[in-house]
């Protein structure tokens, strides 16, 4: 039979474990510096501290880059989902191999995502993905004020314009709104 919920068991095991280690290392220091393993004891602390800050540090996740844009083999769009490292200036399709200008690929995905019929939060995600973060009160601030006009109704509710957003942020409303 499988217990109802082993998790904080399991969890207290290893917590224990690692304070009587840390423990028992402080205790022994000396012990080992004069031992003549001392340097393998070193190592191996070494790349366990090392594997702990690799899983702490994660590297920075890739930026995905919308499906690619190249035209291939019976004017069919390639569409192979596109990824790059946040500050790289181009990307090849994993696919296709078309080198792609990320400026210009951000651009195109910007003129597909515009006018796309959101929610103020669901505008608010879009804006952060593409580093021009605007929060989600302010959108419903310009929504009530006026500034944000209704585009369209999805499920009963209206629904707004990133690109519109966009404008707002672009021509200055948003520093005067954190200003305050
Ligand atoms: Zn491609």
């Amino acid at each position: 039979m499988v217990p109802n919920n082993p998790q904080p068991e399991r969890k207290a095991l290893i917590t224990e474990c690692t304070i009587d280690i840390a423990l028992w290392l402080a205790d022994n220091t000396a012990t080992i510096a004069r031992d003549e393993t001392a340097g393998d004891c070193y190592r191996d602390i070494k790349t366990i501290i090392d594997t702990i800050e690799r899983v702490i540090n994660r590297p920075i996740p890739d930026r995905f880059l919308g499906p690619c844009p190249a035209t291939i083999e019976n004017e069919h769009r390639c569409g192979h989902a596109l990824t790059a490292p946040r500050d790289a200036n181009e990307v090849t399709c994993r696919a296709c191999k078309t080198v792609h200008n990320i400026d210009e690929i951000t651009q195109r995905l910007w003129s597909e995502v515009n006018e796309w019929l959101l929610t103020p939060q669901e505008i608010h995600m879009v804006m952060e993905y593409f580093g021009e973060p605007v929060p989600a009160s302010t959108i419903r601030r310009w929504k009530h004020e006026g500034r944000l006009q209704v585009r369209g109704w999805r499920d009963g509710k209206p629904r707004y314009w990133a690109g519109d957003v966009r404008s707002l942020r672009n021509t200055g409303h948003l520093k005067r709104m954190t200003a305050v």
